[in-house]
């Protein structure tokens, strides 16, 4: 599309200037592009005695010029309102991973007019989004749980709060008996279209009926309790089903439990971000369950059969060799946390932090000591790499 040169600026006058200031510039442009005056060079001073009257013809008729004013030359069908045709498409941004209800887009349809719904070329597009069927707004809560409910799963009861249809009107706004009329402004369209005669020829455009405010309908005598919005506040409590595996910041879609559509338009999602508390022993690395487990010198040393806390407070036997080393890390597999996309688990691994003794009774003292004797007080030094 090419740009036109502001009216303004052609004429060379302010935004502000008066009738009669827009005209004496006209006049003086006029004179001096007039192609009989400008015989070296008729064209280029006839497009520039053309661009004068254009503007003159726009900034002289107030009407007109508050048409200009308000939406630029190319009148209100003109591109860029409504911030590009992706301005919406609110159903990319959140970033989780494949649980059961990710996959579901619903109706795709939806979907569309969701992400394309503003900006696609003017007029019918936004007269469509006024006046037709728009989906309700989606919600955002989060919720904390525990590293046990991560592991395990949950079943909780939020309480959120939004919009429900009012029960006194059931969603009309009107009160019960009456029932909303169709505009008479704009016969249920929710717009009022104007057709002007400008020197490009017949211009049509197209505003937002003022009387009904674009809803197409008119209430003339207001449900008592929701004032004729057709909608109340309310905080219900809804149930949410966490699954087993999931993670921080991972996020749950409940479809159709945000706000309420218009017009009998979809409701909106409620999304459900989870926080999962830290634990005092275990962490979490993928699906896998990290934790540290102290053992003595003696179980270091000589082997020992360790009883592991899991997750799920159950315990797990496991046998450590005869002279294992501090910060050897062991593996019991799939007692880490569910996949949620798949069958398999991730493993529990624990790390062995070998506990020097710092007080002793005597009779271990002595026994240390006596070990100490068949040691030969220092350890023998390692042979290291190719220094060795
Ligand atoms: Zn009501
Ligand atoms: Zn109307």
């Amino acid at each position: 599309m090419a740009t036109k040169r502001d009216y303004y600026e052609v004429l060379g006058v302010d935004k502000n200037a008066t009738a009669d200031e827009i005209k004496k510039a006209y006049r003086k442009l006029a004179k001096k592009y007039h192609p009989d005056a400008n015989p070296n060079n008729k064209e280029e001073a006839e497009a520039k005695f053309k661009e004068v009257n254009e503007a003159y013809e726009n900034l002289s008729d107030p009407q007109k010029r508050k048409m200009y004013d308000q939406f630029g030359a190319n009148g209100p069908q003109g591109f860029g309102g409504q911030g590009g045709p992706f301005g919406q498409g609110g159903y990319y941004s959140y970033s989780s991973s494949g649980f059961d209800n990710f996959g579901d887009f619903g109706d795709l349809g939806d979907i569309f007019s969701s992400i394309f719904g503003g900006g696609f070329g003017g007029r019918t597009s936004s007269s469509s989004r006024r006046n037709g069927p728009s989906k309700g707004a989606d919600l955002n809560v989060r919720m904390e749980i525990t590293f046990e409910q991560a592991y395990s799963g949950i079943e909780k009861e939020i309480v959120i709060t939004r919009d429900e249809e009012c029960d006194v009107c059931h969603g009309t706004g009107a009160k019960p008996g009456t029932s909303p009329i169709k505009c008479p402004t704009c016969h249920g369209t929710g717009q009022v279209t104007q057709v002007q005669n400008t020197i490009l020829g017949q211009m049509q455009t197209t505003r937002t009926c003022s009387a009904c405010h674009g809803t197409g309908e008119i209430i003339n005598e207001p449900c008592e309790k929701c004032r004729g919005k057709g909608t109340v506040r309310r905080q219900p409590k809804i149930k949410v089903k966490i699954p087993a595996g999931i993670d921080d910041n991972q996020t749950v879609v409940l479809r159709g439990e945000g706000e309420p559509g218009k017009k009998g338009g979809a409701k909106g999602d409620l999304y459900i971000t989870v926080k999962v508390k830290r634990h005092s022993i275990f962490t979490r690395n993928g699906n896998n369950v990290l934790c540290e487990i102290p053992i003595t010198i003696t179980q270091a040393t000589l082997g020992s059969e360790l009883e592991i806390p899991m997750v799920d407070g159950s315990k797990e036997k496991y046998k450590i060799p005869e002279g294992t080393q501090t910060g050897t890390k062991f593996n019991i597999r799939n007692k880490g946390f569910k996949s949620i996309n798949s069958n398999s688990s991730g493993d529990f691994i624990f790390t062995v932090t070998v506990q020097t003794p710092k007080r002793l009774t005597k009779e271990q003292r002595e026994l240390l000591v006596q070990l100490a004797k068949t040691m030969n007080e220092q350890p023998p030094v390692k042979k290291r790499g190719l220094f060795g």
